[in-house]
């Protein structure tokens, strides 16, 4: 234990912080994936989960990154083809998985630091009538720090019958509201190490009557992230399908315990704050130095959870990372082709507005 690193200081957009409570939570003999004890653990758990999804549903666990339930709703929900929204990079890998699988898909691009408007899918949808099964969308596009209309997508998608809307909520599930069951989301994905702070190697999956019934209607469906399997084991014998990485699990029920302790609403809140921290602090770097630094997404579509923000000509992202380096901080360049031209801060999982702010107060001190 005498390793760990003082919490505070690592504001990666992903993998994030863990806080040393749910480290230590690990440290557990592990045990037998079908024994009694997993059940009573996993069973426990579901309750919790399914409050965290604000969800009736259960909630499927899987010991794979989140990318492993991208892939499961693409090879369990579409027998027709898929419309993939894009709007940065973790959006288009929806349809990257798409062709490395088979399906057939097309892509509604949204320019990055755009969001994907509900209008443009209603007139894709429209003007393919019939064509389309699976819409996929992300929440919070982590390489842009979009937040994208959840809900008004979801209603646009569900004006269509036979239409699923499968969501990557990686950056956003525990750090911003998602509604499975109010917003009527088919699919609801996440990953361990984002706004959840667990470490990373487990990705859950809400997944409505709608799209079971759906899988029970796909022929090949995979083996390793076959839906049914997952639903099978988990209300037969609240159990998984294989082995699941038993000391993460230690640390999700840790951790869904101060979670919900704290609160759903009081962490969104959190998260929020933190946020508007940023892009106020964005505004005056820029007012102080005269020059064009800018939070890249535009307001009303902006992450909790990221910020990605534009720097002026003559800095580069890199350069504005290593500034943070030398006072101890981690944050992010942009990311794939936003690389040189802007820097990124995660600010979820655990963090808090004092921590935060002097990261801030670092950064100010540099640029
Ligand atoms: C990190 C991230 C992913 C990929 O998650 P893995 O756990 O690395 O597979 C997918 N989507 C979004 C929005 C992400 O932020």
């Amino acid at each position: 234990m005498s390793d760990l690193t003082p919490f505070g200081k690592y504001f990666l957009p992903g993998p994030t912080e863990v806080p040393h409570d749910v480290l230590r939570a690990m440290v557990r003999p592990v045990m037998g994936h079908r024994s009694s004890e997993v059940s009573e653990l996993m069973g426990e758990m579901q309750g919790r989960l399914s409050k965290l999804f604000v969800t009736e549903r259960p909630v499927l666990v899987s010991t794979s990154s989140a990318t492993g339930m991208m892939e499961a709703a693409i090879t369990n929900l579409t027998r027709k083809r898929v419309l993939c929204l894009s709007c940065g990079a973790f959006s288009h890998r929806f349809y990257d998985i798409a062709q490395a699988t088979g399906r057939g898909a097309d892509v509604l691009q949204a320019e990055w630091g755009q969001p994907n408007r509900p209008e443009a899918l209603r007139e894709a949808l429209a003007s393919a009538a019939g064509t389309y099964d699976l819409v996929t969308v992300v929440h919070s596009e982590s390489s842009t720090g979009v937040l994208n209309p959840l809900a008004d997508l979801a209603a646009v998608a569900h004006e269509f019958d036979d239409v699923l809307i499968a969501v990557d909520t990686v950056s956003s599930l525990a750090g911003a509201p998602v509604l499975t069951d109010e917003w009527a989301l088919d699919f609801v994905l996440t990953g361990s190490q984002k706004a959840l702070a667990i470490p990373p190697g487990l990705a859950f999956a809400a997944a409505s009557e709608r799209a079971m019934d759906r899988a029970r209607e796909v022929e090949n469906r995979g083996f390793y992230f076959d839906l049914l399997k997952f639903e099978k084991n988990l209300t037969e014998r609240r159990q998984t399908p294989n082995t699941p990485a038993v000391s993460l699990l230690f640390a999700l029920d840790h951790q869904l315990r101060s979670l919900l302790a704290e609160g759903l609403e009081a962490r969104w809140a959190r998260h929020a704050a933190m946020a508007e921290r940023t892009y106020r602090w964005v505004d005056e770097l820029a007012g102080r130095t005269g020059e064009d630094y800018r939070v890249l997404a535009p307001e009303g579509y902006r992450s909790p959870c990221v910020t990605s923000i534009m720097v002026p000509e003559g800095r580069t992202g890199p350069e504005v990372m290593g500034a943070a380096a030398r006072h101890g901080f981690t944050i992010a360049t942009g990311y794939g082709k936003l690389k040189e031209t802007s820097f990124r801060i995660g600010h979820m999982g655990e963090h808090t507005l004092a921590e935060l702010e002097e990261l801030l107060q670092a950064l100010d001190g540099e640029l």
